[in-house]
């Protein structure tokens, strides 16, 4: 049986999505204007306890407004209303058992708040949905009651605001982005101030009606930096002058006269011509035409309509500039951030030497920034960028999370081993010396066909699990993690429109006496088929349904589903047989079991003693305190358990003793290898005996096994040597020949 993987308990820094990253560290959004968060939880209690626990907290310097929702419906209603709800602590099972989950898919494909934050907390670590899931429905935390105690409770918040300010701000920026390229004229889309240039000395001379020969420049410090005053386009006689300084030229008379314009501020309409450009900030850009004719009147006045209007584009064209530095700068670290990251991936697509990407996360970053304070922090990144950008020169440095650098390089520069030894020496920051570790994942992208943003997924993917399994080291990407990812979120996808489809079903395989060969029960086993007719098996699709929380809604159609069938069993003559249906450990932790197994019996009439339940000797084990109480339980209704799979987990026999079971089931790999050695099958059929129980053997195949089994005294066996799973036509005309 395929093990389901463990559920990691996951750092504030493990669940770290692309999406979440996005942010340029920007000015609050408002002064002093409380952070809103929705605290989503059936349980009153929980909402007084974090009410409390953060009661007259400062996140970021502003103030906490708590609203309390205590149904997904509820906290719907909320969501909707409040457009600059910040947080959202979400309790999962609610009214439903995905009460939670539906909530945030609600949340990010209907209202498309992506920048709003999403903290799942769930009671049981039995729900963590796995990583898949909290990617699929961009959750940003994810944290079981337990372990938020106050503090953590604070930490996972300030994280969480600070991303979505992040986030808001950054989508505030694209918007004015957008204004102002829509409100452009054709010269200012010409972006960058070269090009503009370009179109202003062509529109001038097709203006004036002569050749294109003149040179624009502009003065000192008019864009970002503080260059010389240099000339940023020309055409004719000077157009081998371009990004020249003004200094260097070596003709005197066009930079006097050019000087002269910028000190006047003002034209002159004469030959040769000079033409000021004047922005907000007073640093005009000035324009040389060398006219060699008499400039007219209505020359005049067109030129002067020319400089007010080239004036307003100049000046958009500055401001695109600065839009194009904060969308595309990191503005703590002057390095590309995300957006830079993702457009330098997609033109690198013609790359001639093999090109890696590596996104590194530094370790425990949180805990540096939450225990030292956010200056040190900053100086921290400061250290981590400096190291990276000296040893790595060959490549692209860009900062696209809090924590989180993306390298593109060179693959023999940009490479695991490489990464690593950057971090071996200590740190020194802020005259303290400190040990930091980073995790990597790499993708190669040499063979990929991939765009920028699918690069930067497999990256993170390889992250996670180096954060995961490897931290401090790093990982590559391999087909076969995107894949297996991939791979499982289809299935999951799958999964959840199987069973609103009903393409899940239940089949029966028949036990059997070993005394008479007489029929005494079926087990009812799960199955799906998907609409292209394939079976996934149950081994494959029940862990995943278990840990993306679908298991309990699953379990209460298998119950139900079965008792029905066992009724329509005993409507047609059966009255002696019993049905076995499986149950999961989601299932059982599921405050109410009890009350859905006794509705199950009474809504299809059927007398308890007929169910019996399996549970695997694992969950038993796992669990010992609560399941050997349910199973008192469950032996107050009158209905059986029987241990499945016995013998290939560890319970000691003091676990065998707490539980109130009826039935053990060898599993089928003893039955297997019985005719080599039976040593195991005898001592589970004496174990059980000697504590009162009675046995059945799993996966029986051969006559041989069934005689030794019997002559062993094991009491009931199922298997293909009497039958396959069949449903509920085949299952009659069997037991018509086996009553
Ligand atoms: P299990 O409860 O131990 O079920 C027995 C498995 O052995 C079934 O596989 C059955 O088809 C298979 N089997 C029976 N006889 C033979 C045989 O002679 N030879 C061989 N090689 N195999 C035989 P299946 O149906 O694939 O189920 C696998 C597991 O999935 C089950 O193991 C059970 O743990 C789980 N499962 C199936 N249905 C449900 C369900 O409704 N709820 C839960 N919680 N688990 C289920
Ligand atoms: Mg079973
Ligand atoms: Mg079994």
């Amino acid at each position: 049986m395929i093990q389901s993987e463990p559920i990691h308990s996951l750092d504030d820094d493990e669940v770290l999505l692309i999406e979440e990253d996005l942010g340029l560290a920007a000015p609050a959004i408002g002064a002093e204007k409380p952070w809103k968060v929705l605290i989503v939880d059936d349980d009153a209690d929980v909402h007084n306890a974090t009410d409390l626990a953060l009661s007259g907290l400062l996140v970021e310097g502003r103030p906490l407004l708590l609203l309390h929702a205590f149904s997904g419906a509820q906290a719907r209603e909320i969501v909707e209303v409040n457009e600059d709800l910040a947080v959202i602590l979400l309790d999962v099972v609610m009214e439903a058992e995905d009460a939670g989950l539906r909530l945030v898919v609600h949340v990010r494909d209907v209202l498309r708040r992506s920048a709003l934050r999403i903290i799942l907390r769930t009671g049981q670590p039995g729900y963590a949905p796995e990583l898949d899931t909290i990617r699929n429905y961009d959750i940003n935390d994810y944290k079981t009651k337990s372990e938020l105690t106050r503090v953590r409770l604070f930490t996972s918040l300030t994280s969480a605001v600070r991303a979505y300010r992040q986030m808001r701000s950054h989508e505030e920026m694209r918007r004015g982005l957008e204004t102002v390229v829509q409100a452009s004229t054709a010269l200012t889309k010409l972006h960058g101030m070269q090009l503009f240039a370009q179109g202003v000395i062509g529109q001038l001379c097709a203006l004036l009606n002569v050749e294109p020969d003149g040179l624009i420049c502009a003065q000192a410090g008019l864009e970002e930096g503080s260059e010389p005053a240099r000339v940023i386009a020309a055409s004719g006689q000077f157009s081998h002058l371009i990004q020249q300084p003004l200094s260097e030229l070596n003709l005197p008379a066009v930079q006097q006269a050019l000087e002269q314009c910028w000190n006047e501020r003002s034209s002159r309409y004469e030959a040769p011509l000079l033409l000021y450009f004047s922005t907000e900030d007073g640093r005009g850009m000035a324009a040389y035409v060398d006219v060699r004719r008499e400039l007219e009147p209505l020359d005049r006045h067109l030129l002067e309509v020319f400089c007010a209007s080239t004036s307003v584009g100049l000046q958009n064209v500055l401001l695109y500039g600065r839009l194009v530095d904060q969308a595309y700068v990191d503005p703590l670290l002057r390095i590309p951030n995300l957006n830079r990251l993702i457009e330098l991936l997609a033109a690198g697509s013609s790359h001639v030497r093999p090109t890696t990407l590596a996104l590194l996360d530094i370790d425990e970053f949180s805990a540096i920034n939450d225990t030292l304070g956010h200056d040190f922090g900053d100086a921290v990144l400061r250290a981590v960028a400096e190291r990276l950008s000296s040893a790595l020169p060959q490549s692209t440095l860009a900062r696209i999370g809090s924590d989180v650098f993306g390298v593109l390089g060179p693959s023999d520069e940009v490479c695991a081993e490489r990464l690593q030894r950057l971090f071996a020496d200590v740190f020194a920051v802020q005259q303290q010396r400190l040990r930091i570790s980073a995790s990597s994942g790499l993708v190669q992208l040499a063979d990929r066909q991939r765009t920028g943003t699918e690069l930067l997924k497999d990256a993170h993917v390889a992250l996670k699990q180096a954060k995961l399994h490897k931290r401090g080291n790093a990982v590559y990407f391999s087909e076969l993690m995107g894949q297996d990812a991939r791979e499982r979120m289809h299935l999951l996808a799958g999964l959840r429109d199987a069973f609103d489809a009903q393409h899940l079903f239940l089949v029966y395989q028949p036990k059997l006496l070993l005394a008479n060969g007489r029929a005494s029960g079926v087990e009812a086993l799960l199955r799906w088929r998907r609409a292209d007719g394939q079976f996934v098996p149950p081994d494959r699709f029940i862990p995943l349904a278990e840990k993306a929380g679908l298991m309990v809604a699953l379990g209460t159609y298998v119950l139900h589903a079965a008792c029905n069938q066992l009724a329509r069993l005993r409507a047609a003559g059966h009255l002696e047989l019993s049905m076995a249906i499986n149950v999961s450990q989601a299932q059982l932790r599921e405050p109410g079991f009890t009350q859905v197994l006794r509705q199950a019996l009474a809504d299809a009439a059927v007398p308890p003693a007929q169910v019996e339940l399996e549970i695997t000797e694992s969950m038993a084990a796992d669990d010992l305190t609560l399941i050997s109480a349910l199973l008192v339980e469950i032996a107050a209704l009158g209905v059986t358990v029987a241990i499945d799979d016995f013998g290939t987990g560890f319970s000691s026999l003091s676990v065998l003793r707490r539980l109130q079971a009826q039935r053990l089931k060898i599993d089928r790999s003893f039955v297997d290898e019985m005719h080599k050695d039976d040593s195991i099958a005898r001592m589970v059929i004496g174990l059980g005996h000697s504590l009162g129980m009675s046995i059945t053997a799993e996966g029986v195949e051969t006559e041989q096994q069934a005689q030794a089994l019997k002559a062993l005294g094991c009491e009931e066996a199922q298997g293909w040597l009497y039958s396959r799973p069949l449903e509920e036509p085949a299952l009659l005309a069997w037991l018509a020949q086996h009553a």
